[in-house]
């Protein structure tokens, strides 16, 4: 038996872990004792990652050769990976020559490895010219990537896993860790056990797990977050529980924010957000007195067509009381994907250069040009997730090239992502698996590898860079997802006759090298880490060439990555909900994650026993609602919103709110049928989902659509 060290594919909490292996199978899989992330403990989603990777599910589920349709319509019929790349560059080649580059659009994945998104973005960016490169990061965490650079100058959680046991406030805040993140959830309770005096204050209008074990639950009102962080502030000030000399001293801005909040009195925010006074001012107490206060956040707030008016409304507390900077203190993302950190580290988003450089400064276009060797990278910012497929259903994008994603379920509005998928000329499909609702609008599929099989590096949650390792081969013809994109960029280059970047990449090492050295003199320099270090033990960066170790804690100096070095406070108004409830569209609809599944299934769907925790999908209702509609228990309901309708049945639940509604995001194709607004069929609770997106980081609004519900 053979023993590899890797990562955990499903989440940013990165655990390690050991897979065990007996010549091409995959046997067994157990937590890495020594990884940072998790010290051995594996949740029910990674423990049973073996299972998921067994002889008979690997000939079930995956994609195991290069696949062709000639013509929409038709099955795909096998061809070979030297034909399909060809093609694949002719076809692009024909699109760009013809319509020019922004005709092209590459839509990624947060699961991918670094080294993926890194040869991808630099063949978009570099060859094409195009920004057209974006990824299911969108929906992740772009809002707190823009909440980081608008208050604190960059994309850097300034927080890691030990200040979760260092922390006397825990302000968990539109994140359901005990579901979405497991282990880094068993570190929180671990640490209450330890210290019991540690708080826990949860904000999140339903009462998740991580809520029921909460000291202190604010069940607000969706969408009203803004409105009660601004009211937290109006407290803090009235009582006197700012830090004025952190403000002095550190920050830029504070006076137009004081005046913002001036109306934020809490008896409007009470009345606003649906909580008690005394729950506002105690939330406050807590948050502002406690010696160390440590915000975790997550989808709730990212999620939203003001998710970036979430993060900087939240972050503006921390910088208000001086609760950053300082063991045990801080806000902290929790990354949804498994290396959604790591796409943006090498830039692999439409408004994104290498390394943290943005497309809009001609400084950093011309470092990354000059990386790259090419004349220059394009300006435009490209089309962001929602945009790009909007582009292509009013046919301006006309080849779509698909990685590592599923957009024709996990994406919102599901009628327009149809509607792109069907006009665009040619749409290539590149997955592990062929079960995905994607494959089904592939001109052409390209295998990938997957977990188990490729070797490359992704970054969790605590910015700490993990080594990922192939055990076993790959399945079928499959291949790695940089290789994909290395052998392609060189058949399309020949084709474009253009000045091309070297994609001369052997292995995953010498993109990491490439990478790493794009890095240098950047807030995430990691110019002293090579694959040997890794080997060794994960990493936090930044690590610098010299350096000894990473850095676990950022800004302990008070010094910010702005041109000021002063943090900069963020006055942004609260707005409400885009798409109200109203009389024809009575309940606010919330989708989340369950606590066993993992995104669409097309990993944790193939095993009977991660059923046991929710067997099949539903919509959960308050049982006064349920009642009101006179529904029995399992009645089949239709759920309807101005985009399309889902046919699902009733559950009542406490946890629910009244006039809310919650549904989870995982299930798709003949499991949760529904149709468009003509009338077309569609799957998934995406069927109900708004295109709305916030201004500054394009997120869509995945957490509320208003909605009716009938019986069926
Ligand atoms: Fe994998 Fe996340 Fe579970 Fe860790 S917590 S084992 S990374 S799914």
């Amino acid at each position: 038996m053979k023993e590899t060290q890797s990562t955990c594919p499903y989440c940013g909490v990165g655990c390690g872990v050991i897979i065990e292996s007996q010549g091409a199978q995959i046997t067994g899989v157990r937590g890495d004792p020594h990884h940072p992330a998790n010290f051995g403990r594996l949740c029910t989603k990674g423990s049973t990652l073996h299972r998921t990777a067994t002889a008979e599910v690997t000939l079930q589920t995956r994609l195991l050769s290069p696949l062709q349709r000639k013509s929409r319509n038709t099955k795909p019929q096998p061809i070979d990976w030297d034909s399909a790349l060809t093609q694949a560059a002719d076809k692009f080649a024909q699109v760009i020559k013809d319509h020019g580059p922004d005709a092209a659009g590459f839509y990624l994945s947060g699961q991918l490895l670094t080294e993926d998104y890194y040869v991808f973005n630099k063949l978009v960016k570099g060859l094409i010219g195009t920004n057209n490169l974006d990824t299911n990061s969108r929906l992740c965490m772009s809002s707190a990537v823009a909440g980081y650079k608008q208050t604190l100058g960059a994309d850097a959680p300034p927080a890691c896993y030990e200040d979760l046991a260092l922390a006397d406030c825990l302000f968990i805040t539109g994140s359901n860790a005990a579901w979405a993140h497991p282990i880094l959830f068993r570190r929180i309770e671990d640490a209450r056990a330890a210290r019991p005096q540690m708080k826990m204050v949860v904000v999140d209008p339903r009462r998740t797990d991580t809520a029921a074990v909460a000291d202190l639950h604010l069940q607000i009102q969706p969408g009203t977050d803004v409105l009660l962080y601004h009211g937290m502030l109006h407290l803090m000030l009235d009582q006197g529980w700012t830090d004025p000399a952190y403000i002095a001293a550190h920050t830029s801005g504070f006076e137009a924010l004081r005046e913002l909040v001036r109306e934020a009195t809490p008896i409007t925010v009470a009345e606003t957000c649906g909580i008690a006074q005394a729950d506002l001012v105690e939330a406050t107490r807590l948050f502002a007195r406690s010696p160390a206060t440590l915000s975790l956040y997550c989808q709730g707030l990212n999620q939203s067509a003001s998710g970036t008016a979430k993060n900087t409304a939240l972050i503006d507390l921390h910088l208000a009381t001086g609760q950053i900077g300082k063991p045990g203190a801080g806000p902290f993302s929790l990354t949804g994907q498994p290396n959604a950190m790591g796409g943006r580290e090498v830039g692999g988003m439409a408004n994104l250069l290498s390394a943290h450089r943005d497309l809009g400064n001609a400084v950093h276009r011309a470092e990354v040009a000059a990386l790259w060797g090419v004349p220059d990278v394009p300006a435009t910012p490209g089309k962001t997730a929602i945009e790009m497929f909007q582009a292509a259903a009013d046919g301006q994008i006309k080849a779509l090239w698909i990685a590592c994603t599923n957009p024709a379920q996990s994406l919102p509005d599901q009628a327009t992502v149809r509607r792109a998928l069907e006009r665009a000329e040619f749409v290539v499909v590149q997955e592990a698996f062929a079960t995905t609702a994607t494959c089904a609008f592939a001109d052409l599929l390209l295998p990938a590898t997957t977990w188990g099989e490729k070797a490359g590096t992704v970054t969790n949650s605590e910015r700490r860079i993990s080594r990922v390792r192939a055990a076993v081969p790959a399945a079928g013809q499959a291949r790695d997802d940089w290789r994909i994109g290395r052998d392609f960029a060189q058949r399309l280059a020949a084709r474009l006759h253009r000045e091309s970047p070297s994609f001369d990449y052997p292995t995953p090492e010498s993109v990491w090298n490439e990478h790493r050295e794009s890095t240098r003199g950047r807030d995430l320099d990691i110019t002293g880490l090579s694959y040997d270090q890794l080997d060794q033990a994960p990493q936090q960066w930044p690590f610098p060439e010299g350096a000894r170790s990473g850095r676990a804690r950022l800004y302990e100096d008070g010094r910010f990555p702005t041109p000021d070095g002063r943090a900069r406070f963020a006055a942004v108004p609260y707005r409400a909900l885009a798409e109200p409830c109203d009389a024809h569209y009575p309940f606010a609809l919330n989708t989340g994650r369950l606590r066993d599944q993992w995104h669409g299934m097309s990993r944790t769907g193939t095993l009977g026993r991660l059923f046991g925790h929710a067997a099949e999908p539903t919509v959960q209702l308050h049982p006064t609602d349920m009642a009101r509609l006179q529904l029995a228990p399992g009645a089949l309901v239709q759920l309807q919103s101005r985009r399309g309708s889902v046919l699902l049945p009733a559950h009542a639940s406490p946890d629910v709110a009244p006039a809310q509604a919650f549904v989870a995001m995982h299930w798709g194709g003949e499991y949760l049928s529904g149709r468009a607004a003509d009338g077309s069929p569609l799957a998934g609770v995406n069927a109900l989902t708004q295109p709305l997106y916030c201004p500054d980081s394009r997120q869509p609004e995945l957490k509320h659509a208003a909605i009716r519900i009938e019986p069926a």
